[in-house]
């Protein structure tokens, strides 16, 4: 077998120390842009991987260099086992974090902050509550606020990831920058990204221009400032002069990362996807439990990642159905 860490650099010399773990398919809010209208078809419990296989496979990741692990959904507090899952993982040598719509959270602040997780990204999508329950389908914008503002209090280190749609919430670009004039968060807005079933249309995505356009009809350029990004940063990263929090923008589609990414995402039912938009994924949750080995399966994942989305390396590609439709719906991938 090949040194240490070598089957998780891909042959465009990129690294993967970061798994994503989506904990499961389901979730307590519908957003029309990660889920299908009429929900996804959902993997029966019995091949959906159990949190001692979760700890299994997340550890040998970490043996062939994973350093950080994300969890992820669907919604991931609604597993009912998430304290157990936290506790394991949290005994492995990573920085653990999570993404979570920030719903049930406030019943799991010590479990987070007894394993030592304290970075969180909570979504949230608008500020308005009535705008809130159309794109959520659920009327629950009190409660995920209301989380937020006690996640900061708590001392946690908290990103709030807002997905612009073009007439729909980009009218609240200001609004969010100025959430961060009091509160010490950073504010990342995410360009819509297409998957099966979501919709999507290019002219409804607001790119990353669009955004600092806006910024700049109210702000003067002087006192808005870039800062570094840091190594596999996903965003461009920004600061308004005397605010306490930061701003981001995460520009998947008009200005992928991929050159620098360092990431591996494994769905609930234990696929290995190279991707995010990767239409291929490879099973090791059934080799896993038919007692083989799967890191020739996890090296032969990484080698065939492509150099760009997936292979959707132009803007056309990313926008012909035929080709983002192969993939799953966002709810399942585990963004
Ligand atoms: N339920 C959790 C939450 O909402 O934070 C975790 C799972 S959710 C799939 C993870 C992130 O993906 C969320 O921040 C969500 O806004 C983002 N997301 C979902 N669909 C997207 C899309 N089509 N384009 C861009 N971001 C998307
Ligand atoms: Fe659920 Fe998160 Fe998808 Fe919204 S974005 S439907 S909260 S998984």
């Amino acid at each position: 077998m090949k040194g240490h860490k070598d089957i998780l650099k891909d042959k465009h010399g990129r690294a993967h120390n970061y798994l994503r773990i989506s904990l499961t398919e389901r979730c307590n809010l519908r957003c029309t842009y990660c889920m299908p209208e009429n929900g996804v078809q959902l993997t029966p419990k019995g091949h959906l991987m159990t949190y001692e296989e979760i700890y299994d496979i997340a550890r040998l990741f970490v043996k062939h260099g994973v350093t950080k692990i994300r969890l992820t959904g669907g919604e991931p507090l609604i597993r009912k086992d998430i304290p157990v899952i936290l506790e394991k993982l949290a005994s492995l040598p990573v920085e653990l974090t999570m993404t979570s719509n920030g719903i049930t959270i406030d019943r799991f602040i010590p479990d987070l902050k007894n394993n030592g997780i304290n970075k969180l990204n909570i979504s949230l999508d608008s500020l308005d509550a009535e705008k809130f329950k159309e794109i959520t389908r659920r009327d629950q914008f009190g409660k995920v606020y209301d989380n937020l503002l006690l996640l900061i209090k708590e001392g946690f280190c908290v990103k709030l990831n807002v997905v612009l749609i073009k007439g729909f919430n980009d009218n609240e670009i200001i609004d969010f920058i100025q959430l961060t004039r009091k509160l010490p968060l950073t504010v990342r807005f995410i360009e819509f990204m297409p998957f099966d079933g979501n919709k999507w249309d290019i002219t409804k995505m607001v790119s990353y221009n669009e955004v600092m356009h806006r910024i700049y009809e109210t702000y003067d350029k002087n006192t808005v400032l870039r800062i570094q990004d840091a190594p596999n940063d996903t965003s461009k990263n920004y600061h308004i002069t005397g605010y306490q929090g930061t701003f981001a923008i995460i520009s998947s589609v008009t200005n992928p990362f991929c050159d620098t990414c360092n990431r591996l995402r494994l769905t609930a039912n234990g696929q290995l996807k190279n991707c995010l938009f990767s239409s291929t994924e490879s099973d090791l949750l059934t080799s896993y439990r038919h007692g083989k080995p799967i890191e020739p399966i996890i090296q032969k994942a990484v080698q065939s990642k492509f150099s760009m989305r997936g292979g959707m390396d132009t803007l056309e590609k990313l926008r012909d159905p035929n080709l983002h439709s192969n993939n799953r719906s966002m709810i399942s991938i585990g963004g």
